[in-house]
């Protein structure tokens, strides 16, 4: 492990080994060039260019601030450039840390449709300097309404702006996919952080730490982070062995967008444009959340519904089976969404997976790490997963910060692990609770959901709401959270007991 880390060092200048006195006595030098013709010193030279200009990069990079840089400087390999494994690379690059990305895709990109980026993602997203990244792609919406599922009235209101930016300290944002991936590639390349597709992952070793990809090719560094999606394989690595993979729940999402011009050219649809809003019809086992993303070009749905059956028979269908049996899930719900859902061209059918806390998230040889969804997979009921990868990685940023030298790591590894699995699994619970919440049939527990969320649609004061965005309560824990000042806070804590312990108070 590295404090700093090093330049390649060509010639054989060493330091004294402690205890030892340095003969005084010209040694010949080994030349740092040769000046006869070899290729036999390129690899160093190589190197050597590379690390400088991953020098300059932090240096001349005004995201980068010189006096926010971690004291110990690793070199991190992060595995899988999702949402996570980037959010991850930026927060570290942002610390002087060396970060690899090693991916397996031959490009980098993003599948699905829209995204919601809540605030206690986006206030971390923008204080790493994303915004102008995300240029005129991002859409703010006002407002999040509930919608009756039969007749689309309003059932459950949540006023974003201003509310969010005012209590939270940052906007909620929705986006496409492609945009908000690619921002954050273009962000964490700016840093100087190096990312390697086409390179499937393997093997691992957690105690070197290295890995090896489906190619052959070796890199070892001083922490590994696994950032390998819902299918990791490096999460066995960190429970000795044996998976505890995310489950299915029963429910199924179908994604898709619609031309918002073409919306436009339905009089009846009109008003759903007319401002930047979230809507989500809610009804007996399903929902559909739709909002505009691109700008404000495209539409942006998510289709939830029961289905049970085996993932591998979906790609049996065709096309035309597959949008048909979508429709067929909304038979009888607001003319004017089934209007929307009719103009649905293709459509991506996703199985939501949960999984269920672990008991840690760092092997033992404490130089591997798993996190995003890897780590903590959540049907998107609150639209948190990626957020709960945001903060993961902020999070992780600042717990190593915390390290005044490489022996502090496991310490400060295991504060974050603890901190991220009790935020994480609530979120999990509360993104379940979510479904038990908005999947009522018609009958007393609807009536009495809607009842109770009256006030908020009607203007008035109230102090809970079975609407999860406008719970005081849950706004406050989901959208307040600060992933940096619980680690501050949590490691502070730890030192203040063990000073008790050893009597230094
Ligand atoms: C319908 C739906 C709606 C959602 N809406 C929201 C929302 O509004 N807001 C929100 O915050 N979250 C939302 N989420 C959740 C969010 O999409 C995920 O939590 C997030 O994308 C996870 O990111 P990740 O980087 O952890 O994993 P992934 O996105 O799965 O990325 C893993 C990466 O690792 C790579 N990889 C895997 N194995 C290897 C290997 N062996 N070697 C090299 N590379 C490898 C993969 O190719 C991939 O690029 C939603 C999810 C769904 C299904």
């Amino acid at each position: 492990m590295v404090e700093i880390l090093a330049g390649v060092a060509v010639n054989g200048d060493t330091q004294p080994v402690m205890g030892t006195v340095p003969v005084k006595e010209e040694f010949i030098k080994i030349p740092e060039v040769a000046s006869y013709p070899t290729g036999s010193l390129d690899f160093l030279f190589k190197l050597q260019k590379e690390e400088a200009r991953r020098q300059k990069a932090m240096q001349t990079s005004r995201l980068i601030n010189q006096d926010e840089l971690s004291r110990v400087r690793l070199n991190i390999i992060i595995v899988g450039a999702g949402l996570g494994g980037l959010a991850a690379a930026i927060a570290l690059a942002r610390k002087g840390h060396k970060v690899t990305v090693i991916e397996q895709a031959p490009a980098l990109a993003e599948v699905g449709a829209g995204i919601q980026i809540p605030s206690n993602s986006s206030r971390l997203l923008l204080k790493w300097g994303l915004k102008p990244f995300l240029d005129n792609k991002i859409v703010e919406p006002e407002d999040i309404k509930f919608r009756r599922w039969e007749n689309g009235s309003v059932i459950g209101l949540t006023k974003l702006i201003p509310e969010f930016q005012e209590n939270f300290d940052a906007p909620y944002y929705v986006v496409h996919r492609a945009h908000f991936h690619d921002a954050l590639h273009q962000l964490a390349l700016q840093l100087g952080v190096d990312v390697q597709i086409n390179s499937k992952v393997v093997e691992y070793d957690a105690e070197a730490p290295s890995i090896t990809t489906e190619h052959g090719q070796s890199f070892t560094g001083d922490l590994i982070i696994c950032s390998d999606g819902v299918k990791s394989i490096g999460r066995p690595k960190v429970l000795g062995g044996v998976d505890q993979p995310a489950r299915r729940t029963g429910f199924a999402a179908y994604r898709a967008t619609v031309d918002v011009e073409q919306m436009r050219q339905h009089p009846e649809l009109v008003d759903l444009l007319a401002k930047p809003g979230l809507n989500l019809w809610i009804g007996d086992l399903r929902h559909v959340m739709t909002y505009t993303i691109a700008g404000g070009r495209s539409f942006n749905m998510v289709l939830s519904h029961p289905d049970r059956t085996d993932p591998a028979s979906w790609n049996q269908k065709s096309a035309d089976e597959i949008l048909s049996d979508m429709r067929s899930h909304f038979n009888g719900w607001d003319p004017r969404l089934t209007k929307i859902i009719d103009m649905i061209k293709t459509t991506l059918k996703w199985p939501l997976m949960s999984g269920s806390p672990l008991n840690g998230w760092v092997a033992p040889s404490q130089k591997l790490l798993i996190m995003g969804d890897a780590a903590h997979a959540m049907v998107p009921y609150m639209s948190e997963g990626a957020a709960m990868a945001v903060e993961d990685a902020a999070a992780l940023a600042e717990a190593i910060d915390q390290a005044g030298t490489v022996k502090d790591l496991p310490e400060v590894l295991h504060v974050w692990e603890t901190v991220r699995i009790k935020r994480t699994s609530e979120m999990q619970e509360a993104s379940l609770i979510n479904g038990k919440l908005w999947h009522f049939a018609d009958g007393p527990f609807q009536r009495a959901r809607d009842e109770a969320m009256r006030p908020e649609v009607e203007g008035k004061q109230f102090v809970t709401s079975p609407n999860q965005w406008s719970d005081p309560t849950t706004q406050r824990w989901c959208y307040g959270y600060d992933a940096e000042w619980e680690i501050k806070q949590a490691w502070n804590q730890r030192s203040s007991k063990s000073k008790m312990v050893n009597g230094d108070a």
